[in-house]
């Protein structure tokens, strides 16, 4: 099974004081089901913006998605896929039980408070869970967020950037929790600038750098043939 296949895909951005930028300059990319997929490259690559794409948050300017065998825009296929977007939007009068019950009516399920309480336990905010959101540290918040995207056990996991603000220890719990949803047979897409993080949770990358698609393949071949140095010095 293919997870995500893209075909051509271009996104411009238009400006009023200039033409079109265009982040996306016509990638094309296989992700197999099952597989810890890392996209990598510098700021400014176009990675969120390519993330947006197969959601179906951003309207691609040329080029085909499918996700799951579908579009991105069906509900149905939405409902299967877990997202953690970059920059996250909480309501801070919320309480995490409360976000997560709100979250999972959205994707057209009910609510189990027992399994949520699980969820909230694994990514260890049991304790905060009487607190409201808006008191969070950055890496609470974030770590709230890779709950919302682990309702329902999805089978496709989009993250943005996961560990940003996180600290070291909290890092490795995220990545054990990644591990674990592999583990159980869910394909992992995830986004990041950070080298040493994708190597340590993903079998395969690709390398995007200025809207284009430098190489793609298994870690250890792109390791051996010294392609992942141009992550490190290619500009966005
Ligand atoms: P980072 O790691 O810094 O988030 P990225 O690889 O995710 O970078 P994108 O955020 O996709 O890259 O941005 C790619 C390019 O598109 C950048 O030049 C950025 O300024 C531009 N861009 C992104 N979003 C918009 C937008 N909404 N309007 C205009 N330009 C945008």
């Amino acid at each position: 099974m293919i997870a995500i296949e893209v075909v051509g895909l271009r996104k411009s951005y238009r400006r009023w004081w200039r033409p079109g930028h265009e982040a996306l300059r016509g990638v094309d990319l296989c992700v197999p089901g099952g597989s810890a997929f890392g996209l990598i490259g510098p700021n400014g690559a176009g990675k969120t913006t390519f993330i947006k794409s197969i959601l179906g948050i951003v309207q691609p300017t040329a080029g085909t998605v499918r996700v799951l065998g579908g579009s991105p825009e069906d509900p149905r296929i939405r409902a299967r896929i877990g997202y953690l977007p970059e920059r996250l939007h909480l309501p801070g009068s919320w309480l995490a039980p409360t976000f997560l019950a709100t979250v999972t009516r959205l994707k057209g399920m009910t609510p189990d408070p027992a399994a949520n309480q699980r969820l909230l336990e694994r990514v260890g905010l049991a304790e905060a869970r009487g607190r409201r959101i808006g008191g969070y540290s950055k890496g609470m918040r974030q770590r709230l967020g890779l709950a919302a995207a682990l309702l329902g056990d999805p089978e496709l996991l989009i993250l943005d950037e996961p560990t940003d603000g996180i600290d070291p220890l909290g890092r490795v719990e995220v990545r054990r929790i990644l591990q674990e949803e592999v583990r159980r047979g869910a394909t992992l897409f995830l986004n990041s600038h950070l080298l040493a993080e994708t190597e340590r949770v993903c079998d395969r990358v690709a390398i995007l750098a200025r809207g284009q698609l430098l190489r793609e393949g298994r870690l250890e071949e792109l390791s051996r043939g010294g392609a992942l140095w141009t992550v490190r010095f290619a500009p966005g």
